[in-house]
């Protein structure tokens, strides 16, 4: 008999469930019976694909039981792979998978949520301490002729010793506490497993006595009669026929393998039949997985062949962008016995997998066309990785290029499509303008966008990271040409003949200016692209914008030498104009360098040396009064 301590992370994990998750207690049952189906699955598929088990008498089945006398007791026990006690003591003693601090940092205190992040997350098993104040799990390995037992409180330790069971698979015994006594009940266990799993491809049995009564008046007797009732459909849902089924058994099934209570925004059913044969079964969860954006985010869709379970854990069987998606896929021409590698070459698999991402986009444009409302819906979630897509899936790059959405100039807080961004251009309109950062509000304000926006010509906003640099890599859309209003090119497309006279006779303080910001700056030019305020900065068109460059040096490719902006100054504002007529070496000077740092400060940047700024400005002032 060994005593363990639970690892730091599992305690924290343990108290945070029971208490967060307090009123939504009754997805254990759901986490209990998924995995002893997973469990169900590995064995399954040994028996298939290994010698060594396909002598093994597998009758795969889920059996829940209860004793309903004094101290009530809840057990569930499969007839799936087991563990031994190694098994047990990785498993049910640590979390296997990184990332629990971010997964503790997202808990809300909201229980209905913090439960669909429990099951997302995967410490799934640790919820049934929610309604036992004492669980024993005895299991045997398929294979093995030792069977042991874990048995924890669910306070700070747990125990592993030997035991016995007849066959291999794993009993869950819970001692139900206070909480946890309404389960020891056959009506409330039958309505649960019909919510939560009643599309798992396994039969799961609920055992129970039924009281009934014989005779008249005084020979009136209770009789008891033993029951074995199978409680689950037990059927695989998307090999059934789309007539067959209605918008809850899709919504139900989601439950069970999205891990979530909430219904999904969209699901897509597809059956190929031809000289590929395969089913597949996608859902677009309402919320994001909260790990989206962990480089070991957890893929959401299961790959089946002939409705073996063969692997969960691909993140290749969809591309990475439609990480998001929650599924099976399930094909009739893979062998079974595929491995990882054949997985990522196999023919079958590529082409099923091309389809199945043409079938989602085509999916989604149909939304976009009927269905504003959902759409706007899943934007506001999936904008990102659709953005993601545009950079990685070439192939479908149009498709993507019209499901994308932009904020932009014209809208507060609604998004628009490419298409009828352009739709809405004025005829002398040159190119499609965006302008990229980290701040939305700071974008809307940029002095940037003065002249664009007097001329009536919509800017796209662009405050998403990864906008710059994805928006580079588009180069046209509908034969316009992408064009960033914070690069230094994007002004000829305001200038006139004015404007290129105002420059010339700018140029002597132009030159000033230059040669007194030094090497602050790459150049000094007067600008179109300005109406109310003095200067603004622009980046070379061959340099990396200033967001950029930030995005590098977080990524550690910082060492590169700060990039200069180019000064633009107004030639129509009256501090421009009479700098140009000033003698005063001093106030030349201040004016100079407080044009550069206005015009940093309007782009959300730092200046370099703030206390000098303050000292020319308050100089300024001095003088102005
Ligand atoms: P998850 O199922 O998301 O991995 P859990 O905390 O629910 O997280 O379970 C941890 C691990 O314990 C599982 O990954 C599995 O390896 C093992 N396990 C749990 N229940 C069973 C079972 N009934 N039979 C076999 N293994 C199990």
């Amino acid at each position: 008999m060994s005593n363990k301590k639970f690892k730091t992370e599992v305690s924290q994990l343990l108290k945070l469930i029971i208490h967060s998750l307090y009123s939504h207690k009754e997805i254990f049952l759901r986490e209990l019976v998924s995995n002893a189906s997973d469990a169900l699955d590995k064995l399954k598929y040994l028996t298939i694909t290994d010698d060594e088990y396909k002598k093994l008498d597998f009758n795969p089945r889920i059996d829940i039981t209860f004793d309903d006398e004094k101290k009530k007791i809840l057990t569930i026990a499969d007839s799936g792979i087991g563990m031994n006690e190694e098994d047990l003591d990785k498993n049910l003693g640590t979390i296997a998978r990184s990332g629990t601090q971010s997964f503790l940092s997202q808990l809300t205190g909201d229980a209905k949520k913090d439960s669909n992040l429990i099951g997302q997350f995967g410490v799934g098993f640790y919820s049934c301490f929610m309604i036992a104040d004492k669980v024993e799990v005895i299991s045997r390995k398929a294979g093995e002729d030792k069977a042991w037992m874990w048995t924890s409180d669910g306070e700070s330790s747990y125990s592993i010793k030997e035991s016995e069971r007849e066959t291999f698979g794993t009993t869950i015994k819970l001692y139900l506490n206070e909480e946890g006594e309404e389960y020891a009940n056959r009506w409330q266990l039958e309505q649960l497993v019909k919510k939560y799993s009643d599309h798992i491809a396994f039969p799961i049995f609920l055992e129970y006595d039924q009281k009934s009564y014989e005779g008249e008046g005084d020979d009136k007797k209770e009789v008891i009669e033993h029951k074995v009732e199978q409680i689950n459909n037990a059927s695989a849902i998307w090999k059934r026929s789309k007539s067959e089924l209605t918008d809850e058994d899709y919504n139900e099934f989601y439950k069970t393998i999205g891990h979530d209570s909430e219904e999904p925004l969209h699901y897509i059913h597809t059956k190929a039949e031809g000289t590929q044969e395969y089913t597949t079964l996608f859902y677009i969860p309402k919320k994001a997985p909260f790990d989206m954006f962990q480089a070991d985010f957890k893929p959401g869709v299961k790959l089946y062949v002939s409705r073996v379970f063969i692997t969960d854990d691909e993140k290749e069987l969809m591309p990475v962008y439609l990480r998001f998606l929650r599924g099976v896929i399930d094909s009739e021409d893979l062998p079974l016995n595929v491995s990882r590698e054949i997985l990522q070459q196999n023919r079958i698999m590529t082409n099923i997998r091309s389809s199945s991402v043409k079938k989602v986009l085509s999916e989604l444009k149909g939304l976009a066309e009927n269905n504003a409302d959902k759409y706007l819906d899943f934007i506001k979630q999936y904008n990102r990785p659709l953005k993601e897509g545009l950079y990685s899936d070439y192939a479908n790059r149009e498709s993507l290029m019209e499901l994308v959405r932009f904020k932009t100039t014209d809208s507060e807080d609604g998004y628009t499509s490419l298409a009828d961004y352009v739709e809405r251009m004025p005829e002398d309109q040159k190119g499609i303008y965006y302008i990229t950062g980290d701040n939305e509000d700071t974008l809307r304000n940029s002095p940037l966008l003065e002249a664009y926006k007097k001329k009536g010509w919509e800017i796209l906003i662009m405050d998403d990271e990864i906008d710059e640099i994805v928006v580079p890599t588009l180069g046209k859309y509908k034969e316009k040409d992408f064009k960033a209003v914070n690069k230094s090119s994007s002004d000829e497309d305001l200038k006139t003949d004015v404007d290129k006279k105002k420059e010339e006779e700018l140029k002597p303080v132009l030159d000033k200016i230059k040669e007194i910001l030094g090497d602050k700056v790459k150049d000094v030019v007067a600008s179109s692209r300005l109406s109310d305020s003095p200067s603004c900065i622009v980046t070379d068109d061959n340099d990396p914008t200033a967001q950029m460059q930030q995005m590098l040096k977080a990524m550690g490719q910082g060492d590169m030498a700060d990039i200069k902006p180019i000064l633009e100054v107004n030639p129509d504002h009256e501090i421009v104009t009479k700098l140009q007529n000033t003698e005063d070496k001093v106030v030349l000077e201040d004016v100079s360098f407080l044009l550069l740092e206005q015009a940093m400060i309007a782009e959300g940047m730092m200046v370099k040396k703030p206390a000098e700024f303050v000292k020319r400005l308050n100089r300024v002032l001095g003088k102005s009064l």
